[in-house]
Parts: C-alpha cells; sequence; structure tokens
C-alpha cells in the first residue's frame, strides 16, 4: 500500500512566495467510496426513501448530499417504518441491532467497512477463547459501540493512555487488544506500551485494526507538517480520523491546525504570517471540499499548489452482498465509485 514519497509541483499563479503542500493520500477512502455508494445504489434499486441508522459517514457534506437524494438518517432502527429498507452505516453494529431489525421485518442492507468486519471478527474470537479484551477506542463511538457488542462480557474500552491505570481484567496471563480503526497511531502505541507494562502477556490482534487509509493520512500529515506553519483539514467534528489529523499536524510541527467543513469556514486571520499551507482532508471527505479551500486559498495569494505524495492507494471494496445480488438480479452494474472526483 506504500510507495516511494513523490512531490508533484504545479504553479498555477504568479509566484507569490505564498504556497500550499497537499498531502496525498487524502480523502475518500475504500470503505467510505462503498458506503456512499450503497446509498446511491440503494436509492436507485428501490427509490427513496431509503433509511439509514446513524451518518452512514461522519461527514455533514456527504450526509446532506444524501438526504436531498431522499436518504433518511435515523439513529435507531425502531423510527424505521416495518418492512422497509435500513442500511447500517460504515462504523459496523453490534449483534443486537440486527436482531432488532430482524424483528421489525425490516429490508437490511450492511454498508459497515470490512475493515471493521475484521476487527469484529476478532473480538468474536478472543471472546471465543475467554480472552479479556482491551479495546482501545473513543468512549461512545459508533465503531466502539459496535465492537464491543459482540462479545460485551470480555471487552473493556481502554480510551487512550491515561485511561491504562482504571483496567482491571480477570486473568493477566489471557489478556489481548484491539483497536478502533481511526485511532492516532502513535497514541495507540503509547497505550498499548503502559498495558503491557501492567500486562507483560498482554497479546497483539493478529493485524493492525489502525486501518491502512487512516495509518497512510497520518503518514502523509507527518511528512508535510514540519514545513507549513498552518494545516488545514477538511473533515467533520464528529469524523474520528479527521481529528486526529489535526493533533498529529500540530505535533509534528505546523505552528496550528484547524478542522472545517467547508472553506468559507476557513478565517483569513489564521493565514497572518503564513507563508506555507498544509491541506488535507479525512477519509470520508469528498475531493470537492478539498478543491473548495485551494480556490479559496487561491483567491488569497496561495496559488502554487505542491501535492505531496506518500503512499498510493488502490483498494475498491465490492458492495453489500445484499445489494450486489439485487443489482444483478436486476441487469444493474454492481460496481460505481461515488463522487471523489
Ligand atoms: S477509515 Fe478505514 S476502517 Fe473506516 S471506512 Fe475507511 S477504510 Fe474502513
Amino acid at each position: 500500500m506504500t510507495a516511494q514519497p513523490e512531490t508533484i509541483a504545479s504553479t498555477t499563479t504568479a509566484p507569490t512566495g505564498k504556497r500550499v503542500l497537499l498531502a496525498a493520500p487524502r480523502g475518500y477512502c475504500a470503505g467510505v467510496d462503498r458506503a456512499v455508494v450503497a446509498v446511491e445504489k440503494a436509492l436507485d434499486l428501490y427509490g427513496p426513501p431509503v433509511y439509514v441508522r446513524k451518518e452512514i459517514v461522519h461527514n455533514k457534506h456527504v450526509v446532506q448530499t444524501l438526504e436531498r437524494r431522499g436518504a433518511i438518517f435515523v439513529e435507531e432502527t425502531d423510527e424505521v417504518p416495518e418492512g422497509e429498507t435500513v442500511i447500517f452505516s460504515a462504523h459496523g453494529v453490534a449483534p443486537v441491532v440486527h436482531q432488532e431489525a430482524a424483528a421489525r421485518q425490516l429490508k437490511t442492507i450492511d454498508a459497515t467497512c470490512p475493515l471493521v468486519t475484521k476487527v469484529h471478527i476478532e473480538a468474536k474470537r478472543f471472546a471465543a477463547d475467554d480472552f479479556d479484551i482491551l479495546l482501545i477506542g473513543h468512549d461512545g463511538h459508533e465503531e466502539v459501540i459496535g465492537t464491543s457488542g459482540e462479545a460485551p462480557e470480555h471487552v473493556t474500552l481502554v480510551d487512550g493512555p491515561d485511561d491504562v491505570p482504571n483496567v482491571v481484567v480477570r486473568d493477566p496471563e489471557k489478556v489481548v487488544w484491539l483497536s478502533q480503526t481511526t485511532l492516532s497511531v502513535d497514541e495507540t502505541m503509547e497505550t498499548v506500551r503502559r498495558l503491557r507494562e501492567r500486562f507483560p502477556a498482554l497479546q497483539d490482534p493478529p493485524s493492525d485494526d489502525i486501518c491502512y487509509a487512516t495509518q497512510n493520512r497520518q503518514v502523509a500529515v507527518k511528512k508535510l507538517a514540519p514545513e507549513v506553519e498552518l494545516m488545514i483539514v477538511v473533515g467533520s467534528r464528529n469524523s474520528s480520523n479527521s481529528v486526529r489529523l489535526v493533533e498529529v499536524a500540530i505535533e509534528h510541527g505546523a505552528n496550528a491546525g484547524y478542522l472545517v467543513d467547508y472553506a468559507d469556514e476557513i478565517d483569513e486571520a489564521w493565514l497572518e504570517g503564513v507563508q506555507s499551507v498544509g491541506l488535507t482532508s479525512g477519509a470520508s471527505v469528498p475531493e470537492v471540499l478539498v478543491r473548495d479551500v485551494l480556490a479559496w486559498l487561491a483567491e488569497r495569494g496561495y496559488g502554487e499548489v505542491q501535492e505531496v505524495t506518500t503512499a498510493e492507494e488502490s483498494l475498491v471494496f465490492s458492495l453489500p452482498r445484499e445489494l450486489r445480488s439485487e443489482l444483478k438480479a436486476r441487469g444493474l452494474a454492481t460496481t460505481g465509485v461515488s463522487d471523489r472526483a
């Protein structure tokens, strides 16, 4: 998933000495793309309304765009009329949510990212072997609720390094850690280090739980951060991976970092004395919003844009099984790419 770092420079206006360093990879990941396309295809297949439990992905623009097409976002399945179609978001759900939907005869489409499903499977496996599972993640995040729900008796949430002293386990010889997919890699490693100090027999997950997209976007930001005075991250406040990008930027040398949903949220005062602006976007952010920020910056003299690439991404997930079979039965395309261009 990684490639040799490469820098593409393009000057779009007369040089002012002011520039934008644009991180790559940024924006949509494979799991978000799949989830958004799933809603779009469901709308094509069944017509509006199509119900979606929780925000399909944590991005204001994406949610509002799908709402305009006829998606109705609900908090729980009991808000969905019996017999209707409901889509589960990319963050995943606990088994009890599937049971509730079945009890109401809802037709379900599960858009859980396969990389979240992988963590669910790990949780089930370690619970079956009677491990205490220390799930590193943010209290209340939908993904953490879903993963914990696979094995509530076995999972203990560890919300960062400072939470480690509070952890209680049944048998320190039989403990494993798993994590939310969208955490800061560095902070998670610090949490694991402190957990291992307390529980030396702590087992690692079979493979990285922090997903490729989260890791790649953090690596790109780490490369840019020392070279910019200001880092702008396009993303929503409830997007865990986007919030982490701001933190990573500041930890690695940017003087300031801000999260914005839209270009018009940028405060001109942030640009005072700034020559180099870093720009990236979270894994649930369509590229059109980044282009709007580039245009906003160009109008203020930051017309020189250099894209700095630290990895190439080509992963694509197939659509949820329930959708694929129905699309196939109707002779419709089972692939598609959402508004990522
Ligand atoms: S951020 Fe990672 S885990 Fe979340 S949807 Fe994207 S690829 Fe999947």
